[in-house]
């Protein structure tokens, strides 16, 4: 720890790629994140570098030689800092690959991106604890926190078969649906749909089954974190949940943004990482010396709301809430693979973690619809005089994410956008 940052990450690097060095976009060249792309001519996925608004073909441009992103997410950590350094080099200033490189570039409004990799599994956790008290609050006004969440981390096993890429739509779920007044549920379209502003956490390096993965080298079997929507429909949620958690009403769809933003280009904005005076400490397996010197990570996100005639008028959309990833999140990425396969469970390259809904402690920090308004006690008011409680046909919600620090390059994570459609028996 507390290794001189190497050369990628110096703020004064720039890249002959212009748009790269505009200040406010979220991939200059210290960025450099990982996605898969297609062109209209050939549908075969290729691995691809953003940089500004244009998307570099790793094996066009000479450095791979393969287009299967999960091999590459294999590498080991020398070899992806390797691969990085190679990258960073051809695309600054000066460079004698710039010929290379520039014919392996496509503007990214040229090309469809898809899921960053091939998922193989996908399990959510639930490290936001503001978001699980004030929903614990909402559903067991007695005991909020349960007494487990300070000692474990919390998280069910999803689907892989219902996420989708950013840009995507789906349709509002059917499901049963049982209000307090009702003596019998109903079939019926979700009433309460909502959004969970989330990261995705992709696992680079596998663990053998059976070999848990020490919290010292968790970080090792990490590729890169993404954008993560993991839409929920709480009517659902509340009649099915107990005793065995989240099924239905969170398996009909999850958003992913396309880029991996790689652990390499996220060193810069490391913290700390402080539990509350007075909680307990972790059990040994979840705790080391580097994991509270700099285990958590500085990301501001936000959540944007455009509803269907905000996107008619040209209108961009609000945003309805800001939270930040280290404020958010009681447990560490290295502490979540650590617990992930403490049991002896593999992790291959290409699973998914979602962090849990990552709501900050005020309301306006708040990650989902549920805690925005209160249950749907409190609609929010748009700026075009809109309301919502929950989410309704043909809203769109957008996730955006970035890091700032003074004296280092702001770096971001695009955007992880999706668009509710009526329920297959409305439309
Ligand atoms: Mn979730």
């Amino acid at each position: 720890m507390n290794e001189p940052l190497d050369d990628t990450l110096s703020p004064e690097l720039l890249s002959w790629v212009t748009s790269a060095n505009k200040p406010d976009t979220d991939f200059p060249i210290q960025n450099l994140p990982f996605g898969r792309f297609h062109t209209s001519e050939d549908s075969a996925w290729r691995i691809g570098v953003a940089i500004g608004q244009y998307v570099l073909d790793l094996r066009k441009a000479g450095l791979i030689g393969h287009g299967d992103m999960n091999r590459l997410m294999q590498a080991t950590p020398a070899e992806r800092l390797a691969l990085r350094q190679a990258i960073s080099a051809g695309l600054r200033q000066g460079s004698a690959q710039r010929d290379l490189f520039e014919a392996a570039l496509l503007p990214q409004t040229a090309v469809t991106l898809g899921l960053p990799c091939e998922v193989g599994d996908y399990s959510d956790f639930y490290i936001g604890i503001h978001h699980a008290t004030e929903v614990g609050r909402q559903f067991r006004p007695d005991s909020p926190l349960l007494p487990n969440y300070k000692w474990v981390p919390i998280g069910y096993h999803g689907r892989v078969s219902t996420l989708q890429v950013s840009g995507s739509s789906f349709h509002r779920p059917m499901g049963q649906v049982k209000t307090p007044e009702a003596s019998e549920p109903v079939l019926q379209p979700s009433a309460r749909l909502d959004f969970e502003l989330e990261l995705g956490i992709f696992v680079g390096q596998p663990n053998r089954m059976g070999m848990p993965i020490p919290i010292e080298q968790a970080e090792q079997h990490v590729f890169g974190l993404t954008l993560f929507n993991d839409w929920s429909a709480r009517d659902l949620q509340a009649w099915e949940y107990q005793p065995l958690g989240p099924f239905l009403a969170k398996s009909f769809a999850s958003t992913v943004s396309p880029w991996m933003v790689t652990m390499d280009a996220l060193k810069p904005f490391r913290r700390p990482f402080v539990r509350p005076e007075g909680d307990p400490d972790p059990l040994p397996y979840l705790d080391s010396a580097d994991n509270r010197a700099q285990g958590a990570i500085d990301i501001e996100m936000e959540v944007v709301l455009q509803t269907a005639s905000m996107a008619q008028q040209g209108h961009a959309g609000d945003v309805i809430a800001r939270s930040n990833f280290a404020q958010a999140a009681y447990w560490t990425v290295g502490q979540l693979l650590a617990h992930h396969s403490v049991n002896g469970c593999a992790l291959r390259p290409g699973d998914l973690l979602g962090s849990g809904t990552l709501s900050g402690p005020t309301k306006e920090q708040y990650g989902s619809m549920l805690e925005l308004t209160t249950g749907g006690k409190h609609p929010l008011t748009l700026s075009n005089g809109e309301t919502r409680t929950f989410l309704e046909n043909g809203d769109t919600i957008i996730l955006r994410a970035y890091c700032q620090r003074e004296g280092v390059r702001r770096i971001g994570f695009g955007e992880c956008r999706g668009t509710v459609l009526p329920a297959l028996s409305q439309a």
